[in-house]
């Protein structure tokens, strides 16, 4: 893997357009909530834009009759250092607590259509930059987080 210094402003406007066509189809509204001036990552920007597609896309899916979309990038900073974390919530139906620890797994889809393997990849990609990834499920819908070291 190649790593570059990417800058996830510019991952997030590279994917916007496809989102948001994507939500008007499912009548899903989508808010932004990322700065122009959070710190780099080191990280392959294609990679990067493959797992907020990845993620954005499920979060349109499970709106099967509309709703928004959140995506919300913040810097945080502890003795440890720096850190950029992104939030991908949804108002969907959420993720049945019995799923929660298998949605990562590869082939693990409740989609007639579905791969299963959209989230494995993601988090593949993500622990190859040293990241995590996370997902909680609430009565108001599913919240998706991602940190990567800067
Ligand atoms: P696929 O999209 O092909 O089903 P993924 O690995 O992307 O595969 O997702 C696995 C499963 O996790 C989905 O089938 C779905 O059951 C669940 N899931 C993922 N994202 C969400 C979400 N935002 N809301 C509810 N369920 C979700
Ligand atoms: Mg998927």
């Amino acid at each position: 893997v190649i790593c570059d210094q990417v800058n996830i402003h510019t991952v997030l406007s590279g994917i916007m357009p496809m989102i948001s066509s994507e939500a008007t189809l499912h009548g899903v509204m989508v808010d932004w909530e990322i700065g122009d001036d959070l710190p780099l990552v080191t990280a392959d920007q294609e990679m990067l834009k493959q797992v907020f597609l990845n993620i954005c896309k499920n979060g349109i899916e499970a709106m099967s009759s509309g709703g928004r979309l959140t995506v919300k990038g913040r810097l945080e900073r502890d003795r440890e250092g720096r850190r950029i974390v992104i939030d991908i919530q949804d108002t969907g139906p959420g993720i049945p607590l019995h799923m929660l620890d298998k949605i990562f797994d590869p082939f693990v889809t409740t989609k007639s259509n579905g791969t299963g393997l959209g989230l494995s990849v993601c988090q593949r990609i993500i622990h190859e930059f040293d990241g995590v990834i996370r997902a909680v499920s609430r009565e108001n819908g599913a919240q998706f987080t991602i940190v990567l070291p800067c």
